[in-house]
């Protein structure tokens, strides 16, 4: 019989070929085909006769092939299928490109179900590209139908497919790990229930119990798994720190810090003394000096006879530290050095070879830190940078290292505080709430596209004085499921280089390139040798060009607040007054407000409160960049209240169960999560 653990070339009716698809996207196990969530769904449910079709609807016909379908070829590599069909009411013309089978496979005579969009007029009625099944046997027509995140060499249909396979194969031995009480509690429906509903909902109404249903269960684990990290944790003694006097490292400071920054030490130090690890997470809003933060621990650390680490989620990123730290720090006699994934292997050895003999003091680096056959003498102190590259995963796999480490994580993204108390149960939070004085808000514009060319002429009139611009881009092309950044960006790059800055220099950075290729651009930019950035939001984290000075974002409604908010974190670093202008041709109201809150606002927190009020904790979660681990539930949308819950019900039974007896399948689930989470780092 198969279980959740069975690969899916053994589901009946997936079989090798298909298998081999899947596997592409990652899906090896029954587990992760039916856990494969819809990112959308699109409801196909109306059907209307020709006559009945509006212009621009989208909706189902069910018509008659009037005619044999004719193929002519337009151009190279683009044919053409043109099909007349006829219901009772008229005649709709529909159009194909690039599917010459459909002329042998659409019957003269037979009846088909067309789901696409209305074109033409009242009496020529046209579709082009609809989906396309013969009726009786519709699969994708008539009903809710999910959109499945793809890639390429798998269709929705082979996915949507395969999934109903993997689905009836397991509908009897999908485990229901909420104790069953809990489950009646909160009105959550069973899981064979919810699988079933979420892949191919029966109607809104179960949709949206499915989702809840998930939702929650994800959550509850969350929850439990970070009150385990935390008592784990507290349980966890270590030789308390000394006090140190902190004077020579303030006085070391080109500025005084700002009272935020002082508690936020303070806080940190106390934790450091408390004989217990210190976990600490230190919110702050871009430009809020973190850094200083860390600087301040890594310092007392040191002081203390251990050594500390610095951890960046970037080369550039870990870069950029080293050089602004180590300028600080070595002569406070603190010994630092760098270590990344570029690192030259015989560096690296010796350089490892220096940490183990605790020959220096403080490391700065990427995850080469934690993973390789990095030794410390005594490693008293890990920092991470901008935390949300890291998740909770990464997180547990630290805390089960050995050394127990004090850890401080350092994160840019403002959660709103309900949400932090709610998913950082494990660590204590230091909030910065105050920026260094001086700062001159970057000054922020929504326009439409209309005013390219005004945009234009500002960047070079900005150039001429001597500054830099970004441009990002969103990565939406025409293929909305499958989006090509690289596309999207080095087109861009182009036209902008030959046809609007023939004498500035442009250059593109975007996700698809190899670190090292990502670095060396935004080195380049860094020193100035180039003008124009054009990216992706890969730029969206921590990177410091004080020289920057504008900011502009294209189709930036497709951004989240938050998200909008660290971009422009990217420029205003400097002296110079910087700008953040926000393309949008996007009439909708909600979007015109959102695009307002940025123009009005500069507080990061209120910032992610707005944007949590305007779309909802789903699409908040939605972007990854907001650091909360990858939850799946990203895409299936929940309301704080059932985060609320879940937590609830968590606490509830860890208290009157905290070894979680009476729930084996919880206890091996988290199990389950914790050695993925220390896989994961390994
Ligand atoms: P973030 O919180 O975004 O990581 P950084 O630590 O990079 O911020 O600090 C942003 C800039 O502000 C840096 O150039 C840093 O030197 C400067 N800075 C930090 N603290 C202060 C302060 N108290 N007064 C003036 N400038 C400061
Ligand atoms: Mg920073």
């Amino acid at each position: 019989m198969a279980d959740l653990g069975t690969e899916v070339r053994y589901v009946k009716g997936i079989g090798e070929q298909r298998a081999k698809a899947l596997q592409k996207l990652g899906i090896l196990t029954m587990e992760d085909l039916i856990g494969w969530f819809p990112r959308r769904y699109e409801d196909r449910r109306a059907v209307k006769t020709i006559a009945e079709l509006g212009a621009d609807e989208m909706a189902c016909v069910s018509a008659m092939i009037a005619e044999v379908p004719v193929v002519s070829h337009i151009r190279k590599g683009m044919d053409l299928v043109k099909v007349r069909a006829v219901d009772a009411t008229g005649v709709l013309d529909v159009t194909f490109f690039n599917q010459t089978w459909l002329k042998t496979s659409l019957q003269r005579g037979g009846t088909y179900v067309f789901y696409g969009r209305a074109e033409g007029t009242q009496n020529r009625k046209r579709m082009a590209s609809p989906v396309v099944e013969p009726e009786g046997k519709q699969e994708v027509t008539g009903r809710i139908v999910p959109v499945y995140p793809l890639t390429a060499g798998v269709s929705q249909l082979i996915l949507s497919r395969s999934i109903r396979q993997g689905l009836d194969a397991c509908a009897e031995i999908l485990p229901d790990i909420l104790p069953d009480d809990i489950r009646q509690k909160y009105q959550l429906c069973r899981i064979g229930y919810a699988y079933e509903n979420i892949h191919f909902p029966e109607s809104e109404e179960a949709l949206s119990l499915a989702r809840r249903r998930l939702a929650f269960e994800e959550l509850f684990l969350f929850s439990i798994g970070l009150r385990r990290l935390r008592q784990r944790k507290e349980a966890i003694q270590v030789p308390p720190c000394k006090d140190v006097d902190m004077e020579a490292f303030y006085s070391a400071l080109p500025f005084s810090l700002t009272d935020a920054q002082r508690r936020c030490i303070d806080e940190a130090l106390a934790d450091m003394r408390s004989g217990t690890p210190m976990n600490r997470l230190c919110q702050g809003d871009v430009g809020s000096g973190k850094t200083m933060v860390a600087a301040a621990c890594v310092y007392f650390c040191v002081k203390n006879g251990r050594q500390a680490a610095l951890m960046a989620p970037t080369e550039i990123l870990a870069r950029q530290h080293f050089a602004g730290l180590a300028a600080l720090l070595e002569p406070l006699g603190i010994r630092c050095a760098l270590l990344t994934g570029s690192t030259p292997a015989k560096e690296k050895k010796a350089t490892s070879a220096r940490l183990a003999a605790g020959e220096i003091d403080f490391v700065t680096g990427t995850h080469a830190l934690i993973s390789g056959g990095v030794e410390y003498a005594s490693l008293g102190l890990v920092v991470t940078d901008e935390q949300h590259r890291f998740g909770v995963a990464q997180r547990a796999a630290l805390a089960a290292k050995a050394e127990h480490p004090h850890t401080l994580v350092m994160s840019a993204t403002p959660i709103p505080r309900t949400l932090a108390l709610i998913l950082y149960r494990d660590l204590d939070v230091s909030i910065i709430d105050q920026l260094p004085p001086g700062r001159r808000p970057v000054e922020t514009y929504a326009v439409p596209s209309s005013y390219h060319p005004r945009v234009y002429k500002f960047i070079r009139k900005l150039a001429a004085e001597g500054r830099q611009a970004y441009i990002v881009c969103s990565q939406v092309t025409e293929n909305e499921e499958q989006p090509d950044e690289r596309k999207a960006v080095t087109k861009y790059a182009k036209t902008l280089q030959e046809k609007v800055f023939p004498d500035l220099k442009v250059a593109f950075v975007h996700g698809k390139m190899k670190p090292k290729e990502k670095d060396a651009v935004m080195t380049a930019f860094a020193a100035h040798e180039t003008d124009i950035l054009v990216s992706t939001t890969v730029i969206e984290v921590g990177v410091d060009v004080p020289n920057a000075a504008v900011m502009v974002v294209e189709d930036a409604d497709r951004f989240g607040l938050s998200q909008l908010h660290q971009l422009r974190g990217r420029v205003g670093r400097g002296k110079h007054q910087s700008y953040c202008i926000l393309i949008s041709d996007n009439k909708n109201e909600e979007t015109r407000q959102r695009l307002h809150v940025m123009a009005k606002t500069a507080d990061g927190f209120k910032i992610a409160e707005e944007d949590l009020r305007l779309r909802g904790p789903g699409d908040f979660f939605g972007q990854r960049q907001h650091g909360l681990p990858g939850l799946k539930i990203a895409d299936l949308g929940c309301d704080t209240k059932l985060l609320q819950d879940a937590q609830t019900a968590a606490e509830d039974l860890l208290a009157r169960d905290p070894d979680l007896e009476s729930c084996p399948a919880v206890s091996g689930r988290m199990t389950q999560l914790f050695t993925q989470a220390e896989g994961a780092l390994n």
